[in-house]
């Protein structure tokens, strides 16, 4: 990318609420219903309905907002956005405009070791629309079905200040922003299943300019993966319109992750081309501040706070607090498995490495599925600790555990696996070894070290894993001591 350029990037987050029932009906909001068996005449649009505005969205949008540092609106007000969704039968949708929910607010982001405050524009509530599932491909279905399942499901918009410089910086805002809303519960973060979407807004102009250059938005990035490249590719594309005199257009384009680049979707419309105005249906919705603060004694620890706190409680790496507090499943099993161990540090090391392998760290649904426990991992590593089993057994133990459910303790005793640490065993495995690898014991006497990690590696081999390696260590050098230099 052309360093000619800076780079302007603001991010609008759409989170489903993990409310019971829809924004305005008693409709259920669970995923994966038959299609249209969750709508009732007020989702549907029908004459002489009125809406009902669904208190726990309220209060969810207000958890949120006081996480994210926003002023509550006491007086804020929905408001009809007119627009042409097939999959939206009323014609126009409920959101709010001028009197947002919230306002103000900033998140405080890490990239590459640095904190950078990115500022929040507002938060509002709206309506979900429904989906439309095409017969085929977009591009050559011949018909398409509609599913209000979802209209009417409810939406918090946080909408960011345009305050991101690299797309790692999107990036780092969005899982930040994920792992709120995760952590109080109010969403479930699922990207692929759409429960949280992310446009963004992107624009390039010269360094020291005040004016923003033409921004353009795209949508369909339901990835973190997918927004760093999606930025990536825009900002790149801009740069070189810009460089060949172009005027970028302001425009809405989608992000094709299977082609990696984005497609012009249509020229961007803008906020009075929707004609809003206040929703007659619904009376203001007035916020007593009483009620604010009654949701702000209910918020919990939010990602931040626990970073820090298991930088000092557990003694764990900045890096380590980060990666664990990723997701609130994640720290809350490391959590679990560390209060019973006398050694968090390697009850990180453990989860990090191990767990992490089989589930990825920001998927709540598969982090509560792990078969391996908190509690059964903190068992494993005290029988790495008492000395009943090796690290390198452990591991074998950790497979077993992963494939059976079962705890530590059970596969080994069945399969009978304790760790020998008895010297006279193990000398006569040392000095096999000792005789099979003379130049190992050579080079090592000749001052190569990493020799004996090979000889200590040897014995663990012909014990199958089962010897401790602190005894195998200090018997090798005993006996090579013993050995002639030739
Ligand atoms: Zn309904």
């Amino acid at each position: 990318m052309s360093d000619a350029y800076e780079v302007v990037i603001g991010l609008e987050v759409h989170a489903q609420l993990r409310t019971r029932s829809k924004m305005f009906c008693g409709c259920s909001t669970a995923f994966g219903a038959p299609p249209n068996t969750q709508t009732c005449p007020v989702c549907q649009g029908m004459p002489g309905t009125l809406p009902v505005i669904n208190r726990r969205a309220v209060e969810f949008g207000i958890k949120t907002a006081l996480a994210i540092n926003c002023t509550v609106n006491a007086d804020n007000r929905f408001a009809r956005k007119h627009y042409y969704y097939p999959d939206m039968p009323k014609n126009y949708q409920i959101s709010q405009y001028e009197e947002p929910l919230a306002e103000h607010g900033y998140l405080d982001i890490e990239v590459a070791g640095a904190s950078r405050r990115i500022g929040i524009q507002r938060l509002h509530l709206e309506e979900d629309v429904g989906k439309l599932v095409h017969e085929g491909s977009l591009e050559t279905a011949q018909s398409s079905q509609v599913d209000f399942n979802r209209a009417g499901v409810p939406l918090m918009e946080i909408v960011s200040m345009p305050d991101m410089r690299t797309p790692e910086e999107a990036a780092a805002y969005l899982k930040s922003l994920r792992a709120i809303v995760v952590y109080l519960d109010v969403c479930d973060g699922n990207m692929e299943e759409g429960s949280l979407r992310c446009d963004a807004n992107i624009s390039l102009r010269r360094p020291g300019a005040t004016e923003y250059g033409t921004k353009v938005e795209i949508k369909n990035m339901n990835s973190f993966r997918n927004v760093q490249h999606a930025i990536e590719y825009e900002i790149k594309r801009q740069a070189r319109a810009l460089d060949s005199g172009e005027r970028i257009v302001q425009e809405t384009r989608l992000w094709d992750p299977d082609k990696g680049h984005t497609v012009s979707m249509r020229s961007k419309e803008f906020a009075h081309d929707y004609r809003y105005f206040p929703e007659p249906d619904l009376p203001p919705l007035d916020v007593a501040s009483a009620w604010i603060e009654q949701v702000r004694a209910t918020l919990p620890e939010l990602p931040a706070a626990r970073r820090q706190r298991f930088t000092k409680v557990y003694a764990l790496s900045a890096y380590d607090a980060d990666v664990a507090t990723q997701s609130k499943g994640l720290a809350d099993y490391f959590e679990a498995a560390a209060t019973g161990s006398a050694n968090p540090k390697t009850v990180a090391n453990w989860v990090l490495n191990e767990v992490l392998r089989v589930v990825p760290p920001d998927d709540e649904k598969a982090i509560a599925a792990c078969p391996v426990r908190p509690a059964d991992l903190a068992g494993l590593i005290a029988l790495i600790e008492d000395g009943t089993i090796s690290g390198r057994m452990a591991k074998d133990v950790f497979e077993k555990m992963l494939a059976s459910g079962e705890s530590a303790r059970a596969i080994v005793d069945r399969e009978g696996l304790v760790q020998v640490a008895d010297t006279v065993v193990l000398s006569t495995v040392v000095g096999t070894v000792l005789s099979t690898y003379p130049k190992a014991v050579q080079d090592y006497k000749a001052g190569n070290k990493p020799s004996l990690g090979f000889l200590v590696g040897q014995v663990m081999k012909s014990t199958s894993g089962k010897a401790n390696p602190a005894v195998v260590n200090s018997l090798l050098i005993e006996q090579i001591e013993k050995l002639p230099k030739v």
